[in-house]
C-alpha cells in the first residue's frame, strides 16, 4: 500500500506551498485509489486525484464539503456524517454507509472506524488501517479517541491532527458535559508514548505550524525526545 498526503491544512487562512490543500490522505493498492476526506479546497482539483472510493471521518467544510458538487465515485461515512450532507448531489447507489468498529475493506484495504470526541455537531470517526503487514491509525480532527488501546494495539504509526502544538484548543460543553476540539500535539505525542507506537505523523496542521514552520519543528521536536516518540511533519505531496 502507498501513502501520499495530498493535503495537510486544518480549516485556517494562512497556508503555503508546503500546507495549501485541506487535509486528505490517498492509499493507493493494486492500482485502486482511496481518498479519505475531501475539504472545499478539493470542489476543484479532484480531476487530478482520480479516486476509486472516498471515505469521510466527519462533515466538517475542511473534510466533506469538496463534495458539495456531487463526487466522481462512491463515498463511504458514518450515518451521523450522511445526515449532515444529504444535500450534497450523491446518487443513492454512491452512498454507503460506515459501521463503527465493523472492518470493511475498500479497495483490498482494510478500515475500520473508532468514534473520537471532536465536533459536538459533526461526530468524528479516525480510521485504523490494515494492509498487508502495515498498520496504522489516521485521526486528523481529534480531541479524544474512544477506546484508543483498540485503535492503537500494534500500529507501526500514528497519524494525527496538527491544529496545535501546546495552545489548549479543548472546550466542554455546558449541555452534554463532553469535550471537543482539538488535542495538542504534545497530548498525542503522549498517548503514543502510552500506548507504545513509535512515530507521530502530523497532518490537519495549524497556524502554529503553517506561520512558522522552523521554529515548530524545534518546539515538536523537543517533545519528541522527551517522550521518545518520533514525529515528522506531513506536507503537501509527501509519498511514504
Ligand atoms: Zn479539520
Ligand atoms: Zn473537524
Amino acid at each position: 500500500m502507498k501513502i501520499e498526503f495530498l493535503g495537510t491544512r486544518g480549516e485556517i487562512e494562512p497556508k503555503t506551498r508546503r500546507h495549501n490543500m485541506h487535509t486528505s490522505l490517498l492509499l493507493t493498492h493494486k492500482g485502486k485509489r482511496v481518498m479519505i476526506d475531501c475539504g472545499t479546497t478539493w470542489l476543484k482539483g479532484m480531476k487530478k486525484v482520480k479516486p476509486d472510493q472516498i471515505i469521510l471521518t466527519h462533515a466538517h467544510p475542511d473534510h466533506a464539503f469538496g463534495l458539495k458538487n456531487g463526487a466522481p465515485c462512491p463515498v463511504w461515512a458514518t450515518e451521523e456524517t450522511w445526515k449532515l450532507i444529504d444535500k450534497f448531489p450523491i446518487p443513492k447507489q454512491n452512498r454507503k454507509l460506515i459501521i463503527p468498529h465493523k472492518k470493511h475493506r475498500i479497495c483490498g484495504i482494510q478500515f475500520e472506524a473508532f468514534p473520537l470526541l471532536h465536533s459536538i455537531r459533526c461526530p468524528a470517526v479516525g480510521y485504523r488501517i490494515t494492509s498487508g503487514k502495515t498498520k496504522l491509525f489516521y485521526s486528523p480532527d481529534v480531541a479524544w479517541i474512544l477506546e484508543i488501546e483498540k485503535a492503537f494495539q500494534g500500529i507501526q504509526f500514528y497519524i494525527g491532527d496538527g491544529a496545535t502544538i501546546v495552545r489548549n484548543m479543548i472546550r466542554r460543553s455546558k449541555e452534554t458535559d463532553e469535550i471537543f476540539g482539538h488535542a495538542t500535539i504534545r497530548q498525542q505525542l503522549n498517548w503514543c508514548k502510552k500506548m507504545k507506537v513509535p512515530k507521530m505523523i502530523i497532518t490537519h496542521c495549524g497556524s502554529a505550524i503553517v506561520s512558522g514552520e522552523e521554529k515548530a519543528q524545534k518546539q515538536i521536536a523537543k517533545l519528541s525526545r522527551e517522550r521518545k516518540v518520533d514525529f515528522l511533519i506531513a506536507c503537501d505531496g509527501l509519498k511514504l
